[in-house]
């Protein structure tokens, strides 16, 4: 696989197109067919998977070209990376936040690609199993959890380089120290881009600590997962958004049993989710900078609390308006519906109290974790009713992504929310032209 982001080579090139689209495979062709049938007989969602499953046993078929068909071209891809990591030939390329098929003469049929992408469908019945929730369990509307409470480190060092509490990586960095895991899939940054993500594999608490906080950007920490399963490092703990949690799971629960997803079941043992309403283009660093008159490069964090707050590399903090860095956010959002990463082993966001870390406790693995770093003195806790104003936001952020709704494949593209003139993730189905129409009453229809 290569990486290419060209607004970091600053190349005015074209993003390369690999595969013909009009001249798909016969079999892609019916599958496509099926697909588009099963989606306008308004089938239950959990059957569109079938469209390409009956083909497994008769030999599969090129599923690129469907994902290519469905997801890509129609500007749906949020970008996760999953089908590029589970592709075992390494048929895609990641460009620009997408995969593109370089080498698609490599397809061996296999199908995994599709079954791995969050977008074409939902995930499936068995997912909650699966990733063996810690009981009892609840679901107040962001997805199944054991407990939450507020978070932090208890190590100067790791708090301060963390976006929030810093648990997050205090964690890995506990089960690194008790030999629990080898390392973590995180994200880095560009050493002159700083707010520009990029894949890391970590192995030491130097590189976990530079990899800590965050950025806003889309930055695709999953591709670190070729260069692990090449190397064979493992068990790992991997960091991502929701997209990226989703599609790991989808990678590692695959009814298609390949070797790809064997290893990343048994090799990722712990997953932390991020929450996230949206994340915003990489332009979105340069306009924010030129908004409040600094250079980009001195832009060391960012951090959205109501407002988003710019720090700089003298310390000075500066802050814009929420609404207007909007502007910016990405649009391929729009096709995602997980706040909370409700797939995670464990839900970490910044809602609450400044300097704590949000967290939700949703599987086995996730309270084991958490357990033995607070056991070792590693963390602090405060119960959530210490602000409840962070559940309060936990609720609205949660719903808000949820009223993205129909499901991705029934939503429209990119080009046609173009000519609506609505690009915005955050308010297409809230206040833009998705929202539910309501009657002279107020009533929503
Ligand atoms: C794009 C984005 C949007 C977010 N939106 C919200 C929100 O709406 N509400 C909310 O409560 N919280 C949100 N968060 C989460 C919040 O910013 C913190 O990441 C979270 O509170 C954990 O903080 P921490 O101090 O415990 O983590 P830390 O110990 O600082 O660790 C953070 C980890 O995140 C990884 N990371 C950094 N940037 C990215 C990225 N772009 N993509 C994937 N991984 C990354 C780092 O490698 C690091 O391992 C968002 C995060 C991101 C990246
Ligand atoms: S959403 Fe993820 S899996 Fe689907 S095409 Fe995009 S990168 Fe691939
Ligand atoms: S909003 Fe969804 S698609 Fe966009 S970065 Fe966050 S998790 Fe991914």
């Amino acid at each position: 696989m290569k990486l290419s982001n060209t607004w970091i080579e600053k190349t005015t090139a074209p993003a390369k197109k690999a595969a013909e689209y009009e001249e798909y495979d016969p079999v892609s062709r019916q599958v496509i067919s099926r697909y588009r049938r099963l989606l306008d007989e308004g089938a239950d969602p959990h059957e569109w998977a079938f469209a390409w499953r009956t083909e497994l046993n008769r030999g599969g078929f090129p599923a690129y070209e469907l994902l290519m068909e469905e997801v890509v071209k129609p500007g749906k891809c949020v970008g996760c990376a999953a089908c590029v990591t589970i592709c075992p030939v390494d048929v895609f390329d990641y460009v620009d936040e997408q995969p593109v098929a370089t080498r698609a003469s490599a397809c061996v049929d296999c199908v995994l690609c599709v079954e791995a992408c969050p977008v074409l469908r939902p995930a499936d019945n068995d997912m909650q199993e699966f990733i063996d929730l810690q009981q009892p369990s609840i679901d107040d509307g962001y997805g199944p959890y054991a407990y939450g409470l507020y978070a932090r480190s208890t190590d100067p060092e790791i708090l301060d380089k963390g976006q929030d509490g810093g648990i997050v990586s205090a964690i890995i960095l506990h089960q690194m120290e008790k030999g629990a895991i080898k390392g973590a899939i995180l994200g880095d940054v560009y050493p002159d881009n700083r707010q520009v993500g990029l894949h890391k594999l970590a192995l030491s608490r130097e590189e976990v600590l530079n990899c800590a906080a965050s950025r806003y950007t889309y930055s695709p920490n999953t591709l670190a997962l070729q260069e692990a399963m090449q190397q064979d490092i493992g068990p790992l703990a991997v960091v991502g958004v929701p997209c990226q949690i989703d599609g790991l799971r989808l990678q590692q629960n695959s009814s298609i049993r390949f070797s790809v997803s064997t290893w990343y079941r048994k090799n990722i043992t712990l997953t932390f989710g991020l929450f996230c309403s949206e994340s915003f283009s990489n332009e979105s660093i340069n306009k924010l900078a030129e908004i409040i008159g600094e250079d980009p490069a001195s832009i060391e964090n960012i951090n959205i609390k109501g407002g988003v707050i710019i720090r700089l590399e003298n310390k000075e903090v500066k802050t814009v308006s929420l609404k207007r860095y909007r502007e910016w956010a990405r649009p391929a959002c729009l096709y995602c519906l997980d706040y909370g990463a409700e797939n995670a082993d464990i839900g970490a966001g910044g809602i609450g109290i400044d300097g704590w870390t949000y967290t939700l406790i949703r599987t086995k693995r996730g309270h084991a974790a958490f357990q033995a770093a607070l056991a070792d003195g590693w963390l602090e806790t405060r119960p959530l009713s210490d602000e409840p104003r962070g559940e309060f936001l936990m609720n609205r952020l949660s719903a808000n992504k949820k009223k993205n709704r129909p499901l991705p494949p029934l939503m429209p593209t990119h080009d046609e929310r173009v000519a609506m003139g609505s690009l915005c993730p955050k308010t297409f189905f809230t206040t833009g032209p998705g929202a539910p129409k309501t009657d002279e009453e107020g009533k929503s229809s």
